[in-house]
């Protein structure tokens, strides 16, 4: 009997660690196969060179939407489909323009740039003294009487403490979304912001900006300065705090139009009904390329699927990737499918977003409950050899977050994060800044994750 169960033991164990060798060097292969044969790196060139900047509403969006149907309909997957979506149309116009207007007469330039959702300008441009502010309180207690009339400039750096840059963004992005309703209520005739990037340079950054209530006769224009030139002016208001600002902008709001997001999936082998999901959005500001923001992840996403078809792995889950519509300026794409998916009763287990930049992977981030991260933490063995060392409890991405109430998992990809807002929403997001071999390295981490996922199930 004490010899029966001691070969049990032996041999559960034995075909644990063969179970786990073999996991391991499925693993290895996927890396091997993304570095020497994945289609990603070609495919962002396609999409950055080929195609461009594509804003929701764009015509570029739309051809962005026409050419990876066609890339993820030639992988040989079982369906791919289109799902319509009405999409925000703003267009920036001509390029927006901004001196630095001196007292004695001499003028700067500056590099601006409108934020998107922003009003023009009117045509001759505003020309105002400015009121420098750090925070929202700050304005506040300046009041109606020192800012009416005059354009607010909100000056407070992302913070350079910080190790993770999302973190340095999330404590001074309000200036960029809010700025502008917070600055109405006190007379303010404009807003100009202080780019979301802790390097200095020449480059503006645009993002989204939200007027909340403010009724439309009562909007001001917003843009974005370069941390150079937010530098330039904070300094020369200490020397002249009367000088004046000129700005011009001519962007507008268009009535929303139809766009998509492109699906595609490869059924599962043994639980078709449950559906694990990879994704990042198609959408793109259009000041540069959006090769990291997010060409990368749409391109990881379409080489998730390929490495299964191309390693013939046979998934036991459907597995299906969304490249989402207009994450940037209204979320629409999120918002739909997950709307769908739960009208339709459909079961998502697990959804991945790629929505960080093609930077050398670090980790992942895990929305679940504390027993599935437990499990999933256990992964994390397979991912040392390449470095990816991080399974922190966090979020997923914009564009999976509204699967939330279903109940699904949701995962992120966690680049390395120091170079990202170099990037960020402006005019040097080109292909040129993805690294090939970091953006094969995020493809390979995401396969493994999700070829995880499908063995072990949930
Ligand atoms: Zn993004």
């Amino acid at each position: 009997m004490f010899r029966f169960f001691n070969l049990l033991i032996l041999i559960s164990f034995f075909s644990y660690s063969q179970n786990s060798q073999d996991i391991e060097s499925q693993i290895k292969s996927i890396y091997d196969h993304s570095l020497k044969k994945g289609k990603s790196y070609e495919w962002l060139e396609h999409l950055s060179n080929q195609i461009g900047g594509r804003l929701s509403g764009s015509l570029n969006a739309e051809r962005a939407v026409q050419w990876s149907k066609e890339e993820i309909e030639s992988l040989g997957l079982d369906k791919v489909w289109l799902q319509p979506v009405m999409v925000p149309k703003w267009v920036r116009g001509n390029f927006e323009y901004a001196s630095i207007e001196s007292s004695t007469g001499n003028s700067i330039n500056v590099n601006i740039c409108a934020l998107g959702g922003s009003v023009a300008t009117p045509n001759r441009g505003i020309r105002s003294e400015v009121v420098e502010v750090k925070s929202f309180d700050e304005l506040k207690d300046l009041g109606v009487n020192k800012i009416k009339g005059k354009i607010v400039f909100f000056n407070r750096p992302m913070d350079p403490t910080k190790i993770n840059t999302f973190s340095s963004y999330s404590g001074a992005v309000n200036q960029r979304t809010e700025g502008a309703e917070q600055a109405i209520k006190l007379g303010a005739i404009a807003v100009v912001v202080r780019s979301m990037n802790l390097s200095n340079d020449d480059f503006p950054h645009t993002g989204s900006m939200y007027y909340g209530s403010v009724k439309l006769k009562d909007r001001i224009p917003a843009a974005a300065i370069s941390t150079n030139g937010a530098n330039l002016l904070s300094s020369m208001l200490k020397l002249d705090p009367k000088l004046r600002l000129f700005i011009k902008q001519n962007c507008q709001n268009y009535p929303d139009v139809l766009s998509h997001n492109v699906i595609g999936e490869i059924k599962g082998s043994e639980f078709p009904d449950k559906i694990i999901l990879v994704g990042g959005h198609l959408d793109s500001w259009d000041l540069g390329d959006g090769s990291h923001d997010d060409g990368a992840g749409i391109v990881q996403s379409m080489e998730v699927l390929n490495q299964f078809k191309s390693l013939g792995i046979k998934p036991r889950h459907t597995l299906r990737v969304v490249l989402f519509m207009n994450e940037e300026n209204g979320l629409r794409g999120g918002k739909k499918y997950a709307k769908i998916a739960l009208k339709k009763g459909e079961n998502h287990i697990f959804a991945l977003e790629s929505d960080a930049g093609g930077f050398s992977p670090r980790g992942f981030s895990f929305y679940s409950s504390d027993s599935e991260f437990e499990k999933i933490k256990s992964w994390e063995k397979y991912f040392k050899p390449y470095f990816v060392n991080e399974f922190s409890r966090g979020g997923g991405g914009a564009d999976i977050r509204p699967l939330k109430s279903g109940g699904t998992i949701l995962a992120g990809l966690k680049p390395d994060s120091q170079r990202y807002f170099d990037y960020h929403h402006s005019s040097n997001d080109t292909f040129e800044a993805v690294n090939k071999r970091e953006l094969e390295i995020g493809a390979a981490t995401m396969t493994s994750l999700i070829y995880l996922v499908d063995i072990f199930g949930f």
